[in-house]
């Protein structure tokens, strides 16, 4: 027997992105369902690292939270700031003392944590959260959409007005309204693998990071949790990647070997896990995240920031600004693209300044883009910059509400 539900709204992934559309929608009082194929705390290929953009819709769900529910539990590791590994084997480090009043710049947290307290953030009087629940196919039929799932050995058809696309890289939304293509300027192949051990972290727990020379457009990370951890990883644009001939995992497990910059780190230190990877859409692809009937965000939307490969934040951010418009759209009983109009306007105002660099990037040849970078940056001009920026960063993180307009 197929189980029917019917629903004006139904997300689609449950990670950063999707959960965050729920919670705001939530608080808008607006009843939807939200399906994902995990049960939750789940985990997620990803560098857990949290920057500023996180935090700061972290304290529009709740001004709170982080003084109340973070801080206290250590949810969030706090990070003072970078440490970058230079090619000629020295740190620059970028370290950023908070006043007692201010939380530091960065954090990490393993994403089986930090999904699962948005999760915990769900309202149920409004969420219907379905676990375990993988949708398989979605049709349109009389402008409706209806969604087939699979929960166990239980078929379900949920039927809804308004889709939105929260499931990831591998969206089976995108592939619906046929959008699932890459386009390798504007997408990175990522790897993680935690490690246990390594030497020499820092211990405001800096977050590492490093440009191989030889493998250009690609950063190298290891970030610091607790008890001894790290998130370690690698990412390459898949134009560089393609254009070379590059094999990421391999080149990944090259580095930790041979690298005299890396090798005698992690002499002592342990694998935890097999080398895990993932894929990593950048926002620089302007994609579409609206039509009739449909929303994307987070990765579905293509929200990674192409500079930092972060997409917690942005994703969130997509979160909180798409439950505006669903709201209006629900209360209009509305659901075409004119009501989604302004959509694109509202999540790519926060990301075009960090379009603007990328595509400018995209010019360079890339062997002088990593040489560039590892030059550049012990430049004390970026020590000014940095200090002057997070504090400002963190002021608005912790003080900024993040107001969304709808109309023209
Ligand atoms: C190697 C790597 C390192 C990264 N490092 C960082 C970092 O340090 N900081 C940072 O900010 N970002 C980082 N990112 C990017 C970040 O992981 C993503 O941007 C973020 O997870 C996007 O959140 P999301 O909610 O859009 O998608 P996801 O987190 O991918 O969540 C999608 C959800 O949809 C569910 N789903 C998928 N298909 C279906 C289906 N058919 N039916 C039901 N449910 C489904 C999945 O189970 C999942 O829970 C990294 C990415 C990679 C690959």
């Amino acid at each position: 027997m197929i189980r029917e539900l019917h629903t004006k709204v139904c997300i689609i992934g449950a990670g950063p992105a999707g959960a965050t559309t729920a919670i705001f929608l939530g608080k808008e009082k607006v009843e939807h369902i939200i399906i994902d194929v995990a049960t939750f705390p789940r985990d997620k290929t990803c560098g857990d690292g949290l920057d500023l953009k996180a935090i700061a819709v972290l304290n529009n769900i709740d001004k709170n939270i982080i003084a109340e529910e973070i801080k206290p539990n250590g949810r969030i590791i706090a990070s003072y700031g970078f440490r970058i590994i230079t090619t000629k084997g020295k740190n620059v480090e970028f370290n950023y003392k908070p006043t007692a009043e201010q939380l530091p710049p960065y954090g990490t947290s393993k994403r089986i944590d930090f999904d699962n307290l948005l999760i915990e953030k769900l309202n149920t009087t409004y969420t219907n959260f379905l676990q375990a629940t993988k949708a398989t196919s979605i049709i349109r039929v009389n402008e409706k959409w209806e969604i087939i799932a699979q929960q166990k050995e239980q078929t379900i058809k949920i039927i809804c007005d308004l889709l939105v696309g929260a499931d990831g890289d591998h969206s089976i939304v995108l592939k619906t309204i046929g959008e699932r293509k890459i386009d390798r300027n504007h997408y990175s192949a990522g790897v993680r693998q935690y490690w246990q051990g390594i030497a020499n972290t820092h211990q405001n727990n800096l977050m590492e990071v490093y440009f191989p020379k030889e493998y250009p457009m690609s950063y190298f990370w290891i970030f610091p949790l607790k008890n001894g951890l790290s998130n370690v990883g690698y990412g390459m644009q898949s134009n560089v990647a393609a254009k070379y001939n590059y094999n990421v995992k391999e080149i990944f497990s090259s580095l930790i070997k041979n690298d005299k910059n890396l090798q005698d780190r992690f002499n002592a230190a342990t694998p935890q896990e097999s080398i895990k990877g993932w894929g990593i859409p950048f926002a620089s692809l302007q994609r579409k995240c609206f039509g009739n009937g449909w929303l994307l965000v987070g990765d579905a939307a293509s929200m990674i920031s192409p500079t930092t490969g972060e997409g917690i934040g942005t994703g969130m951010t997509t979160g909180l600004i798409a439950a505006q418009f669903i709201k209006r759209a629900v209360e209009q009983n509305k659901f075409d693209e004119s009501v989604f109009k302004n959509y694109d306007r509202e999540i790519y105002k926060r990301t075009n300044d960090d379009i603007k660099l990328y595509k400018l990037s995209l010019w360079i040849s890339p062997k002088f883009m990593g040489w560039a970078m590892n030059t550049f940056i012990n430049l004390n001009f970026f020590q000014k910059f940095f200090h002057k920026k997070v504090g400002q960063w963190i002021n608005s993180a912790y003080n900024k509400e993040l107001k969304v307009n709808l109309d023209d």
